[in-house]
């Protein structure tokens, strides 16, 4: 086969899922062609270059086994094992929730509040994309990460080593702040929890319902749960005047505005993604806010 015909033939089997008009052919160009560059080793221009290449006997094997995988609705980031955030490439694997382009607007407000030198709390680390990419758009900042997950938190290390921050972030395995030590030691503590109402996450796509950790998802039967938790608990490891960042769905930004209120956090905030939905909440701790 032909690189161009197996880029084709990637696209034909990709529609199925992705329908049959002019999205779904887009989308499932843009799959076929990652898939078909990571087994052969290949960029964009090969497309347009060497569409005639033949494929090593080994590359078709793998590359239809990646086509086959997809159509269970695997996502393509765990096929890959990989996926792009704050133009950093981050490892990832069914451990971990795969990162959102939504979940940079979160990364983008933490920058704005970080000074130099700042100590992050990032909770609910999952693959370590937000406080990795902190840590890396930032100077002099050290951070640490935690999650219930084990298995993340490996993800989450190899990420360090790969982005080259192994002194600078430091992870622990437990529940929310749970193993840290309750000490007013950071500036800034970022989370996105998870936030999708329990009975809920079986509409989801399949790629998000069957594939990525239900753990990173149950946000508790209103969604809610982990806000509560987060805004009861942070004021007894943030400084005065330090930050609390977290993502929230769409929908949420009344109830979470409201009990970061109820606890005296001042001058909260909702901030919109690029899609114009309600996606980031920033609030600081005041000396009245309760501990
Ligand atoms: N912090 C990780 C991310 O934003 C994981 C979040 C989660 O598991 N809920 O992608």
């Amino acid at each position: 086969m032909i690189y161009k015909e197996a880029y084709e033939k990637g696209i034909e089997i990709l529609m199925r899922i992705h329908g049959e008009g002019e999205e779904g052919r887009r989308e499932a160009g843009m799959e076929s062609r990652l898939l078909l560059e990571s087994v052969c080793g290949t960029g964009l221009q090969d497309l347009l270059m060497a569409p005639d290449r033949v494929l090593l006997e080994e590359e078709e094997r793998v590359f239809l086994g990646h086509l086959e995988r997809r159509s269970r609705r695997e996502p393509a980031a765990y096929i890959l094992g990989e996926q792009d955030f704050m133009g950093l490439r981050f490892a990832v694997s069914p451990a971990v929730l795969i990162p959102r382009q939504d979940t940079e607007n979160l990364v983008e407000e933490a920058l704005r509040e970080l000074t130099e030198g700042a100590r992050i709390l990032d909770l609910c680390t999952g693959s370590g994309c937000v406080l990795l990419s902190l840590l890396h758009y930032s100077n002099e900042c050290t951070g640490i990460g935690t999650d219930l997950s084990a298995q993340a938190l490996e993800i989450a290390e190899k990420n360090t080593e790969q982005l080259g921050l192994a002194g600078r972030a430091s992870f622990v395995c437990g529940d929310l702040f749970a193993s840290l030590k309750p000490e007013r030691q950071f500036d800034l503590i970022t989370a996105n929890p998870p936030y999708i109402r329990t009975g809920d996450i079986d509409g989801l796509q399949p790629e998000v319902a069957l594939c990525e950790p239900r753990g990173a998802l149950d946000g508790g039967e209103d969604g809610l749960l982990f806000y509560r938790r987060i805004a009861e608990a942070a004021p007894g490891y943030l400084n005065i005047g330090g930050v609390l960042l977290m993502e929230i769905g769409c929908d949420q930004a009344q109830d979470v505005t409201r009990i970061l209120s109820d606890r005296n956090y001042y001058n909260v905030e909702v901030y919109r993604d690029y899609g114009g939905h309600d996606r980031v909440v920033k609030a600081f701790k005041g000396i009245h806010t309760a501990e």
